[in-house]
């Protein structure tokens, strides 16, 4: 069983119900609708899906709903499809036109005056370059200096200059509440800039009374970099978007932040997740680049909690052998992780809290005797998340009554969440925990450590670990 998780961002190649249980029973962990490209109908359909087979094939799948947030779209062009020229002149216009060779419009009015005169803007992920050379109230003036193709609702990104987009509109109000009606798990946002739009994504959820919805910020740009600590701070967890963040900052920066947030999230004990172009080529191909490989099992090396698919599930041509491929590829990097120096630089930052110092006990013993599980009764999940910052070399079997606190988990390194009922006296907790054990995990032989809070009613932290045989 591997310890790092797999999102699989769900698109037109995996959205039929014999994929999805494909990537399921290949042991994803949550599935990421992004509503940048999808529409209500879609997440329906969707929900609908993971929610039945989480049932009949006794899963915690967690539903992760991507926001746009403050993400600068283009409008329509012609036939759907324009060709820009290098060299020539293209007008941004902030009213709504319909876009040819020479002229586009954007969803964001305030472009014009935000953007200054020899900013730098790019389309489709940085494959088409405009220079701004004159600027009017509502318009802006471009020289073409890399052309291409330019389609429909493309992103456009200016590297460098903040814009002055509320992090909520309409459209990402609408989805969160969706999110929150139809019980899901995790909110992406794209675009976080700061610590504060994480409070106004906060202040909803407290308005619409949900404390379920784990917060997902998306580091896309210079200023998230900027306000890094304060954003982790505020996050459940940080996701490193090299797609985008690769477009607003010269991506030879990437793979030195992407270590720097993996650090201080594992510092903070706050979940990482990497995402974006993973195994991208094998969007057409079977067999992934030996860089990838590469790229994917360092990512595991530095102990992130979980990584995710975009393209190769979205509308790759094969989301089924890439799942299988990067579990194939974690389980044999995760052998590699030096989890000695895990367990001690989270000591070293670890709190004066029971629960923290119990956790860091189990981790050390498990790692020492070789232990095949960590069983964990979990009311809350907090002592599952406690352990799992200490990245032991097993697997830590959360017991979970709630549902909710299950999928809650799906993130973490290394807890495998089991829905249990509702577990109230010790003999029947040790009963579950070996049952677990003997259906969880593969090794049929050794120590395992059983940890928790008892009695369940009346404690609020751990303060107990057990070694047990099979
Ligand atoms: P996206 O975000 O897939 O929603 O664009 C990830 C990234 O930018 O890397
Ligand atoms: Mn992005």
């Amino acid at each position: 069983m591997n310890k790092t998780k797999v999102i699989a961002s769900i698109g037109p190649a995996s959205q039929d119900e014999a994929t999805l249980k494909a990537l399921m029973m290949n042991g994803i962990d949550a599935v990421r609708i992004n509503m940048s490209h999808a529409d209500f109908d879609f997440c329906d359909d969707i929900v609908r899906k993971v929610q039945t087979l989480n049932q009949t094939l006794k899963k915690n799948v967690a539903i992760m709903v991507d926001i746009p947030g403050p993400t600068v779209r283009i409008d329509r062009v012609k036939d759907g499809c324009v060709t820009f020229k290098a060299g020539t002149t293209v007008c941004i216009h902030m009213k709504e036109i319909t876009g040819d060779h020479t002229k586009i419009s954007v969803n964001y009015p305030g472009l014009a005056s935000d953007v200054k005169c020899h900013s730098i803007i790019k389309i489709d992920d940085g494959k088409i370059i405009l220079e701004v050379i004159d600027k009017e109230p509502e318009m802006l003036i471009c020289n073409v200096i890399q052309g291409g193709l330019v389609r429909d609702h493309k992103s456009l990104n200016v590297p460098g200059v903040p814009l002055n987009i509320p992090f909520l509109r309409d459209y990402d109000r609408q989805i969160i509440t969706y999110a929150h009606q139809n019980h899901l798990d995790f909110l992406a946002l794209s675009f976080v800039r700061s610590s504060e739009d994480i409070l106004e994504v906060n202040d909803l959820l407290i308005e619409l009374g949900n404390d379920h919805l784990g917060i997902v910020a998306k580091i896309e740009n210079e200023q998230a970099i900027e306000d890094i600590d304060q954003i982790i701070k505020a996050s459940d967890a940080v996701m490193v978007a090299r797609g985008d963040l690769g477009v607003e900052i010269p991506f030879e920066r990437l793979p030195g932040l992407q270590k720097m947030i993996l650090r201080k999230c594992h510092i903070a004990g706050v979940v990482s997740i990497v995402a974006t172009e993973i195994l991208s080529s094998m969007e057409d191909e079977m067999i992934p680049t030996r860089a990838e490989v590469s790229d994917l099992a360092n990512a595991v090396l530095d102990g992130v909690d979980a990584v995710m698919l975009s393209g190769e599930t979205t509308t790759g041509k094969y989301p089924v052998e890439t799942t299988m491929m990067m579990e194939r590829i974690i389980a044999s990097s995760e052998e590699d992780i030096n989890y000695y120096e895990f367990v001690e630089t989270s000591m070293r930052t670890e709190k004066q809290d029971i629960t923290g110092n119990i956790a860091y006990s189990v981790t050390d013993c498990a790692n020492r005797l070789k232990c095949i599980a960590i069983v964990a009764p979990t009311v809350t999940g907090y002592t599952a998340r406690k352990i799992s910052r200490f990245r032991p070399s097993c697997p830590i079997i959360a017991l979970c009554p709630d549902p909710e606190t299950a999928r809650s988990l799906a993130l973490h390194f290394a807890v495998q969440p089991v829905h249990v009922k509702k577990l109230d006296q010790l003999d029947k907790m040790i009963h579950v925990a070996k049952e677990c054990v003997k259906t969880y995990i593969e090794r049929n032989e050794g120590h395992y450590i059983l940890t928790g809070g008892y009695p369940f009613e009346g404690v609020k932290h751990t303060n107990f670990m057990r070694i047990e045989k099979l």
